[in-house]
C-alpha cells in the first residue's frame, strides 16, 4: 500500500530539472490517498508519460495530476505539444509505433514506452488512454483501481529501482 503523493513526488523530483531546462512549466497536483500497486512500475509509467510530454512539447506546460476517489486513482499527464493526428491516437500504444518514423525523425526512442506502460496499467487492473488535438497538445490518463490487492503487481516494494526506465 502506497501513498499516491509518495509515488508522484519521486517522479516530479526526477523529471523537473529536464522540463525546466527546456523552459516548460511543470504543474503537479496530487490528492491525498493510498493505492495498492507496484509503486516502481507506476513510477515507470509516469516517467514515460512525462518524458514523452517533454519530448514532444516546444513551449508551454506539462500538468501532472493524481486524483483519488473512493474506488480509483486517476493520473493525468497533459501537455501543450505537437499533438497526435486523430487516426494515430490509438496506434501509439502499439509496440514500435511512432507517429513520424522517417529516417529524418528528430525525436529519439524506440516506440516501446507506451506499449509497456499500457501493459503495466492493465496488469494492475487499470487502463491507459489518450486524447489529443494536433497542434494543441495531448492528454494521457492512467486509471488504477485503489484496492487491487489481487492484481499482478501488488505492493512489490522490492522491485529494484534500476528497473525504472
Ligand atoms: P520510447 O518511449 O521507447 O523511448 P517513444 O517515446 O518514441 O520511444 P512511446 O512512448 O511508445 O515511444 O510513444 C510512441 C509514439 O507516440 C511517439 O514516438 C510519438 O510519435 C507519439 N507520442 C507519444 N506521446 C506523445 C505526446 N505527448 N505528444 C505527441 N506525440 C506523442
Ligand atoms: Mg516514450
Amino acid at each position: 500500500l502506497h501513498e499516491v503523493a509518495d509515488i508522484v513526488t519521486t517522479v516530479e523530483d526526477q523529471m523537473r530539472p529536464m522540463i525546466e531546462e527546456k523552459g516548460l512549466a511543470f504543474n503537479v497536483t496530487v490528492d491525498a490517498g493510498d493505492v495498492y500497486a507496484d509503486a516502481n512500475r507506476v513510477r515507470q509509467v509516469l516517467i514515460n508519460l512525462v518524458g514523452n510530454a517533454s519530448k514532444f512539447t516546444k513551449e508551454g506546460s506539462i500538468d501532472l495530476t493524481a486524483s483519488v476517489s473512493e474506488d480509483s486513482v486517476v493520473f493525468s499527464v497533459r501537455d501543450t505539444g505537437i499533438g497526435i493526428p486523430q487516426d494515430q491516437v490509438s496506434r501509439v500504444f502499439e509496440a514500435f509505433h511512432q507517429v513520424d518514423s522517417t529516417s529524418t525523425r528528430q525525436f529519439g526512442g524506440t516506440g516501446l514506452g507506451l506499449a509497456i506502460s499500457r501493459d503495466i496499467a492493465e496488469a494492475h487492473g487499470g487502463t491507459l488512454t489518450a486524447t489529443s488535438v494536433p497542434g494543441e497538445g495531448s492528454t494521457f490518463v492512467m486509471r488504477l483501481p485503489r484496492g487491487s490487492q489481487q492484481a499482478a503487481g501488488q505492493d512489490a516494494e522490492d522491485t529494484p529501482r534500476n528497473l525504472v526506465a
